[in-house]
C-alpha cells in the first residue's frame, strides 16, 4: 500500500511574482479540465510538466480530487533528490531540487519567469523525517494561499500494516468543548486506559471574549463615525490577533495529540477504531445555545483532526477503521440511555452507568472482531 503525507511551506514573497504563478495556476486549472494551452511566454519545461500530470489528476491535491471550476489549482511538479551520498533520484529537468547534501530546496523558473532563476529555501526538518523513516518526495506542487506563496511537498511511502497485537485504541472525536476521547482496550477484552483529550478550554473563551469585547467597542466607534481612527485601527488589529491566536492553539493541540495517539497505536501494536460523531456535536451545540462565534471554535479543526490522524496512521502501517459507536444507547441492553447531570449515563432498564464519553469505549469492547456494532 502506498501511503502519503503532506506538508506546505510558506516561500518568501519578495522573491516571488504572485503574478506569475497565478498564471501557472491558471494553465494548471485548464490542464486539469482536459484543455491543453501552450502559451509561448511561459518556459516550455514547465508547460509539459504540468500537462504531464494530468494522468495523475486526483491523486495530488493532497488525495482529494479538485473542484472541476476551482481557480486555485496549485501546480504540480517534478522533483529531483540529491541524497548525502550523492545518489540522484527523481526527473533530471525538474524544477524543484530537494539537496540533501546542503540541506537547501532550489526552486527553479517557477517563482519568477527568468531564465535561471532560483529561489533556496532550508530543508525542512520533516522532509528529513520522511526520508528517515523510508519515504520519498517524488511531488511537489506551488500555488498560491490568501496571496502568499507556497510550496507543498508530498512524500510517499510504501507500507506494510502491521500485524495486530489484539489491542484495540478507541478514538471518539466530538466538539472541542468535550473533546476527544480515548480507550485502548487490550488483548483480554478490558478497557485498560481511559481519557479525554481535551483543549484548555477556559484560555479559548478568554480569548473569544475578550475579542467581542473590542468588537463591540469597534461598533461603538464606527457608529460614531471614528472608523478609521488609530484607536479603531489598533482595535481591529487586536481582534484579528486574538481570533488568530485561538485557531493557531487549536490547530496545534490537535497536531500534539494526533502524534500522541499515534504513537501510542505503534507502541501498542493496536488497531484503531475512529468514530467521528462531529455532525452529533454539531447538532448538541446548537441545543445549548452558544453564540455562533464560540460554536464555530470548537469545531474547528476538528475534520482536520480526523484527517491528520487517518493519515498519519496510514503512514506507520496501522490498521484502522471508521465506526460508528453509540453514546446514548446502553452497551448492555440497548435501552435508551438518560442523561444525569456531570455528563453521567445511566440505563433505566438494566442500571448501566458510565460517563457519557466512556460510552463508545464499551460500545467498542463489544466489537469482538468481525462482530457488527450497534447502528452504522
Ligand atoms: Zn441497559
Amino acid at each position: 500500500m502506498n501511503a502519503r503525507r503532506a506538508i506546505i511551506i510558506r516561500l518568501p514573497k519578495d522573491k516571488c511574482d504572485v503574478n506569475y504563478i497565478t498564471r501557472l495556476m491558471a494553465l494548471t486549472n485548464l490542464a486539469y479540465r482536459g484543455f491543453e494551452v501552450w502559451v509561448p511566454d511561459i518556459p516550455k519545461n514547465i508547460q509539459y510538466q504540468i500537462y504531464g500530470f494530468k494522468n495523475y489528476m486526483g491523486s495530488l491535491v493532497f488525495g482529494t480530487t479538485p473542484k472541476r471550476w476551482f481557480a486555485e489549482t496549485w501546480v504540480p511538479l517534478k522533483t529531483l533528490r540529491v541524497y548525502g551520498d550523492g545518489a540522484r533520484k527523481g526527473a533530471t529537468d525538474a524544477l524543484v531540487v530537494l539537496d540533501f547534501r546542503s540541506s537547501v530546496i532550489r526552486l527553479r523558473q517557477v517563482c519568477r519567469n527568468e531564465p535561471r532563476y532560483v529561489v533556496t529555501i532550508p530543508m525542512p526538518k520533516w522532509v528529513v523525517d520522511r526520508i528517515k523513516e523510508g519515504g520519498d518526495v517524488r511531488f511537489a506542487m506551488i500555488g498560491l494561499k490568501d496571496d502568499e506563496p507556497y510550496l507543498a511537498l508530498t512524500a510517499e511511502r510504501v507500507v506494510e500494516p502491521h500485524v495486530p497485537s489484539g489491542c484495540r485504541l478507541v478514538v471518539d472525536v466530538n466538539a472541542w468543548n468535550n473533546g476527544v476521547a480515548y480507550g485502548i482496550i487490550n488483548p483480554s477484552n478490558k478497557i485498560a486506559e481511559y481519557s479525554p483529550l481535551r483543549p484548555n478550554l477556559r484560555l479559548i473563551d478568554t480569548w473569544y471574549y475578550r475579542a467581542e469585547d473590542l468588537h463591540k467597542r469597534l461598533g461603538k466607534l464606527r457608529r460614531l463615525g471614528l472608523d478609521s481612527t488609530p484607536e479603531a485601527k489598533r482595535l481591529r488589529r487586536e481582534i484579528k490577533a486574538l481570533r488568530r491566536k485561538v485557531y493557531a492553539y487549536l490547530r496545534d493541540f490537535a497536531q500534539k495529540k494526533v502524534h500522541e495517539l499515534v504513537m501510542k497505536a505503534i507502541r501498542l501494536r493496536a488497531e484503531v477504531l475512529i468514530d467521528d460523531v462531529l455532525e452529533e456535536s454539531r447538532r448538541e451545540l446548537l441545543e445549548m445555545k452558544l453564540p455562533s462565534g464560540l460554536r464555530k471554535i470548537y469545531l474547528a479543526e476538528t475534520r482536520r483532526f480526523v484527517k491528520l490522524l487517518a493519515t498519519q496512521l496510514e503512514w506507520y502501517g496501522v490498521p484502522y477503521k471508521f465506526k460508528r459507536l453509540p453514546s446514548t444507547i446502553c452497551p448492555v441492553c440497548q435501552h435508551e440511555l438518560t442523561q444525569l447531570p456531570g455528563r453521567i449515563m445511566i440505563c433505566e432498564n438494566c442500571g448501566f452507568k458510565a460517563p457519557r464519553d466512556k460510552i463508545p469505549i464499551h460500545w467498542a469492547l463489544k466489537a469482538m472482531p468481525r462482530a457488527q456494532v450497534g447502528p452504522s
